[in-house]
């Protein structure tokens, strides 16, 4: 344990004071009237006194007890947690973005409003769509957008329709979107090498399915190469292709899901094109649409005319407003900055790298942890820990014993198809000597599993905190800090 975290409320004492607010000659307030005492207090109980160091000291403990990016190798599978460049920071922070009112009038905000019309130009062209909305505030938000233009679209024509098709290797978000936009969610399972089969889709594709929501590359992280076969089935019974498109990471500028029969796709700015991710920050997650859905796009919409941009607020068949004015606008300028820095050139390269080093850790590991799917991986590699059970070890021990030498763990359990998984994403940002420690490390855990499982079993030793029990923490949260009387 490195050092003792207290709370800020243990370290409180009767009268410290951090802060001594100047004198003034506003005379006290006295309570409205109208609110009824009882909802009036005079104290805040166990409000932590304290001075301004211990603040600074107590804050900056505990941004050192967080893990990021910014401090180490962080693989998170599925999430790509890559670095987020300092110049999306310089931008986002120039007075005309950061002093924005959203309540401005639109001749105020002009160069706000071409940003946005920029950045959707381009998200278009990586993506191969027509039309897009950069108001979702999350990967999650972007999906129950998609699915809810979806059900107006059927609504307004007269036929709803009642079933979404999701297979066994999408996001876990997707069913949950899904059921959120009022669909039955009909499963499929993943032929088994681990890609969807255009079979599987023939025999459950009927007319009262409004779409298929597919992840791609799927959460096994693999390119579903009959994609163009399995779009044809479903346009043939009037249903459209949802694709979850927030690992973009493995295909800008290699391939375009909108050229593939690909309807309505979202993005994730927080993975891909490298603004803050994690902390509960804000997201974003623009949905990108072909012309017949781009009606229900949510309102409002930012129109170009020569030179000259608008906020549209017309309601036709839009299915309205979905998060306060247009979004995480600061999320945008980070994104809009990654962008034009990279270009297509460097936009290809972060693609090309970030599959290339996802098959150099597969490649390098293969023979210390069973690989399920043993083909060419995108961005992401996923192993199991069948090798490691025979003495004992889990998916999970892995896990925490990556945490005594100093890297975030994987995703684990995750995708639910694969038994112990352990999905792997080191993304392009890392260099070769940290993709090498880090291969050397799970190397080192593989060995302490057949030699030393003890080892495993009672990691992490390092930490402030030991091994947790996870469930509980889930299932009964302690949320409040009570004083001790
Ligand atoms: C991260 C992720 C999501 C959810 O995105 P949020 O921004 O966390 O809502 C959905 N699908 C896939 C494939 C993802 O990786």
């Amino acid at each position: 344990m490195k050092q003792t975290t207290k709370l800020i409320f243990e370290l409180s004492h009767k009268g410290r004071v951090g802060i001594e607010a100047p004198h003034h000659d506003i005379p006290k307030a006295v309570p409205d009237k109208k609110i009824n005492s009882a909802f009036l207090r005079n104290d805040i109980e166990g409000f932590p006194e304290v001075s301004e160091g211990e603040v600074l000291r107590h804050y900056t403990r505990l941004s050192d007890a967080n893990f990021g990016v910014d401090n180490g190798f962080y693989p998170l599978g599925s999430c790509t947690m890559k670095y987020n460049p300092r110049v999306n920071e310089v931008t986002a922070r120039l007075e005309g973005f950061a002093g924005l009112h959203p309540y401005q009038d639109t001749t105020l905000t002009q160069g706000a409003l071409e940003l946005i019309s920029e950045l959707e130009d381009d998200l278009l062209e990586i993506t191969g769509m027509d039309a897009v909305t950069l108001q979702p505030a999350a990967g999650a938000q972007g999906e129950l957008c998609g699915m809810l233009m979806v059900a107006k679209y059927f609504k307004d024509k007269g036929k709803p329709r009642r079933k979404v098709i999701i297979p066994d290797t999408a996001h876990g978000t997707n069913p949950a979107s899904c059921n959120l936009a009022g669909f039955d969610v009909v499963r499929v399972a993943s032929g088994k090498d681990g890609y969807l089969t255009a079979e599987s889709i023939k025999k459950i594709m009927d007319r009262d399915t409004a779409a298929l929501m597919l992840t791609n590359p799927n959460t096994l992280g693999l390119f579903e190469e009959d994609i163009e076969e399995i779009a044809r089935i479903v346009h043939a019974k009037g249903g459209f292709v949802y694709c979850d498109g927030a690992n973009l990471n493995a295909l800008m500028g290699i391939a375009r899901l909108g050229e593939m029969g690909v309807d309505l796709i979202q993005l994730n700015l927080h993975k891909t094109f490298s603004t803050p991710h994690g902390g509960g920050g804000p997201g974003s997650g623009p949905l990108a649409v072909k012309k017949k859905l781009a009606p229900y796009l949510p309102i409002p919409r930012v129109k170009r005319r020569g030179r000259k941009f608008t906020l549209d607020h017309t309601k036709g068949k839009s299915i309205g407003r979905l998060k306060a004015f247009y979004g995480n606008f600061s999320i945008m300028v980070r994104a809009y900055t990654y962008i034009k820095r990279m270009g297509v050139e460097g936009l290809t390269a972060v693609s090309k790298m970030a599959i290339l080093n996802a098959n150099y850790i597969k490649e390098a590991l293969k023979k210390d942890y069973h690989l399920p799917f043993d083909t060419t991986c995108m961005h992401e590699a996923v192993f199991t820990d069948k090798l490691q059970n025979v003495d004992n070890v889990t998916t999970l021990d892995v896990a925490k014993r990556l945490i005594d030498y100093g890297y975030h763990p994987p995703t684990i359990y995750f995708p639910l198809v694969v038994d112990g998984a352990i999905m792997i994403e080191p993304t392009e940002t890392e260099s070769v000597e940290t993709i090498d420690a880090f291969i050397a490390t799970m190397k080192v855990i593989a060995e302490e599993a057949r030699t030393t499982p003890k080892l495993l079993k009672d990691a992490p030793t390092t930490t402030g905190t030991f091994r947790v029990d996870e469930t509980g923490a889930a299932r009964t949260p302690i949320l409040r800090w009570l004083p001790e009387k």
